[in-house]
């Protein structure tokens, strides 16, 4: 049977602000249902930011963030209840978003009590043993707290609330950079199963290349909150179009995308309190012209992708 849902897409736009922090401007994107949105960019560029303003922790300036989960749009200023529940986010420290006074049988029963979902006892107990055994755990550990488990098993059970909701859109914020190497594997492949399964639509946001590359359909990349470009992660991967992100892209060792960026960037990032005039990477770029001093590049098209800098402009 083919799926002819309507396109699902989230998109986030954010205006021109004057006199204020712009930590974020001028981003645009969709996601189409299903597919995954990786984020990258070094630390302060915005993704954080982004996903705080996907997730309603906060509220931009201007610009919006809509949602269609196959019938109307919703803006997520005023998401339904069933929209609330079907957006979820999951952080990069998992210690701290869970309670550490509650046994995590309750963490996970508490949004299908909140959300009517599950009533009585036994469906409720049924449904987190089961919640418990899809992210890879024992259902039998249901009544320990969160310090009996270890930081990749404390990920799972933030999967585990956040699959309990019914959740279709996930907001990923770094959700593996505070775990060892060997168990982010484990957990990046837990929600590529997942999302495989339940037909998940993923935000990703991480500062490593290869996860995002392991985990992405398409990539976004983020400099001083501006998307410098976004398209398809395999074009993007092969075929870089924007000068940070050649320079990203040559800090990872090419025939193992798999492991953490090596050698950081050179040049500091600038403040995003006082971004250089013009394209803001022009500090920093090696093909920097006269005209990217005072004029901010463009969005413009280049093969599949979205490219902000004079040079792909033509
Ligand atoms: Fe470099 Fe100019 Fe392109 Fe900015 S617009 S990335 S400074 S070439
Ligand atoms: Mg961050």
């Amino acid at each position: 049977q083919f799926d002819l849902s309507p396109p699902w897409w989230a998109r986030l736009l954010t205006g021109a602000q004057r006199r204020v922090l712009k930590a974020v401007d001028d981003v645009t994107f969709d996601i189409p249902r299903g597919k995954t949105l990786g984020l990258v960019g070094e630390s302060g560029c915005g993704k954080s930011t982004v996903a705080r303003c996907v997730t309603n922790l906060m509220v931009p300036t201007s610009g919006r963030v809509d949602f269609n989960f196959g019938g109307a749009v919703e803006p997520s200023t005023a998401l339904s209840p069933e929209g609330r529940r079907k957006v979820q986010m999951i952080f990069q420290d998992p210690y701290s978003s869970l309670n550490p006074r509650w046994p995590i049988s309750k963490t996970i029963a508490e949004p299908l009590k909140v959300f009517g979902l599950k009533t009585s006892r036994a469906e409720i107990r049924d449904e987190v043993r089961l919640l418990l055994e899809t992210v890879g755990l024992h259902a039998d550990d249901a009544h320990k707290y969160p310090h009996q488990f270890s930081g990749g098993q404390r990920q799972r059970i933030c999967i585990a609330r956040a699959l309990a909701c019914r959740s279709e859109f996930l907001v990923l914020d770094e959700p593996t950079s505070a775990l060892d190497v060997s168990v982010q594997a484990q957990i990046l492949n837990v929600m590529l199963e997942l999302q495989a399964r339940l037909h998940l639509t993923f935000l990703f946001i991480s500062h490593d290349l290869s996860v995002i590359f392991q985990m992405s359909d398409y990539v976004g990349v983020m400099y001083l909150g501006r998307l410098v470009e976004i398209g398809p992660t395999a074009e993007v991967f092969r075929r870089p179009r924007h000068p940070y992100t050649q320079l990203l892209l040559q800090t990872v060792p090419r025939t193992n995308l798999v492991g953490q960026i090596r050698a950081p960037l050179s040049g500091e990032v600038p403040s995003p309190i006082k971004p250089p005039g013009g394209c803001s990477f022009h500090p920093r770029c090696p093909h920097v012209m006269d005209v990217c001093r005072s004029v901010a590049p463009k969005q413009t098209q280049s093969g599949a992708e979205l490219v902000a800098c004079h040079l792909a402009a033509g």
